[in-house]
């Protein structure tokens, strides 16, 4: 059990969902041994796992983490345009940056949690009078990096205490991190602390209200709404400057500023009626999700008689957790369906990952393992949606 809220320390968070299954799901859709157990402070409207759902976290981000082994393209590939063209992660986060915050030609930049560097080197080609630092979970970045950054510019931080090569940073980037932390609220009252006078720190974590599938991988153990999000920043003094929930689907976008006039604030109340309601809605999404298995079960029972092959559209976190969820109905997954070109060919949970054309003609069952904001949009895109033999599973 947890004993106090990881951003605003109110004690006995309540336990919102204790999963049956004995295995959870990693950011990396990869299956570990472990059980999840969701918890939900009413104070701050914050989700939170325990560390039961990774039976050892330091060997977990040691030895398995390695988004490192795939390239560095797969790792940052969110999506693929109309035209089949990529659409970059890191060249997202870059554009909302550089429209948000008006940098000077010169500064000093690092990315806490650079993995293999790819925010700083596209940075760099915008900003090339900036100089530029990294650090991440393991050495093994190094090599990636330190060309990007030069020698001397990438340091080893852990999970638990945050180091940086440098201080006085006119932006500090942390571009999906603040999930995974231990401590929140030290770690960020440290990165403040690398900030120079009016310093920017810009962050993006994933968002539990529009993201809740978030709250069930196992390595994510905290699921910031944007609320709890602003509490963490205003305990580690720094000034809200934006705060979004708009900048892209199922994430919170903010830019925050170091500001002498700002003192850290203890754990205060909070509540109130905005609380309240956002509490409502975590509430809410995370049963729904709970709820999968069953729901799965029941799409299953209600096949026709004679239905053909069961396929999964994604392989990416949905998809994963729609498998895991299925319980011994995993069995019959003939296929994953994908576009994502690093995936397609692969194995995922033992079954082949498909292109969608080359969807077996036998298959007639579908459960859709992508986010509901966008899964109408993609099968549509896909051809799928208007195939009359297919039944689809929506989460
Ligand atoms: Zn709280």
């Amino acid at each position: 059990m947890l004993a106090a809220c990881r951003v605003c320390a109110r004690p006995e968070p309540e336990l919102l969902h204790a999963s049956t299954l004995e295995q959870t799901l990693t950011s990396e859709s990869k299956l570990r041994r472990g059980r999840l157990r969701i918890h939900l402070c009413a104070n701050c409207a914050h989700a939170m796992s325990d560390a039961g759902g990774l039976d050892d976290v330091a060997g977990y981000y040691g030895a398995e983490y390695d988004s490192l082994l795939e390239s560095a393209e797969a790792d940052d590939l969110y999506d693929l345009d109309a035209q089949g063209q990529p659409i970059y992660r890191s060249q997202i986060q870059l554009d909302t940056l550089v429209r948000l915050a008006n940098l000077p030609a010169k500064g000093r930049v690092l990315d806490f949690g650079c993995g293999k560097g790819t925010f700083l080197a596209r940075f760099q080609q915008q900003y090339p009078g900036w100089e530029l630092a990294g650090c991440d979970v393991s050495e093994r970045y190094r090599p990636f990096v330190e060309p990007v950054t030069g020698p001397g510019r990438f340091g080893v931080t852990s999970l638990d205490r945050a180091e940086a090569p440098g201080a006085g940073f006119d932006l500090v980037t942390m571009f999906f991190v603040a999930e995974h932390l231990v401590e929140p609220a030290a770690t960020l009252a440290r990165v403040a602390s690398w900030l120079g006078p009016s310093g920017l720190l810009y962050l993006t974590v994933p968002n539990v209200m529009t993201n809740t599938i978030d709250a069930f991988l196992a390595d994510h153990l905290s699921h910031f709404s944007a609320l709890s999000l602003a509490a963490l920043v205003h305990r580690a003094g720094l000034r809200p400057l934006v705060l979004s929930e708009h900048h892209q689907l199922g994430q919170i976008t903010l830019l925050a500023t170091a500001d002498p006039a700002v003192t850290r604030r203890p754990a205060t109340r909070l509540g109130g009626d905005l609380v309240a309601g956002y509490v409502e809605a975590i509430r809410a999404g995370v049963a729904r999700w709970a709820e999968c298995g069953a729901r799965v079960d029941t799409f299953l029972k209600a096949r026709p008689r004679g239905h053909g092959a069961l396929a999964v559209y994604g392989a990416g976190v949905f998809g994963s957790y729609l498998a895991l969820s299925a319980g011994a109905a995993r069995e019959s997954i003939a296929c994953f369906l994908d576009q994502g070109p690093f995936k397609i060919g692969k194995h995922h949970l033992g079954r082949p990952i498909l292109h969608p054309r080359e969807m077996p003609a036998d298959v007639t069952d579908v459960l859709v393992g992508l986010n509901p904001g966008r899964a109408r949009d993609i099968l549509a895109q896909a051809g799928l949606l208007d195939c009359p033999h297919l039944r689809f599973f929506f989460p």
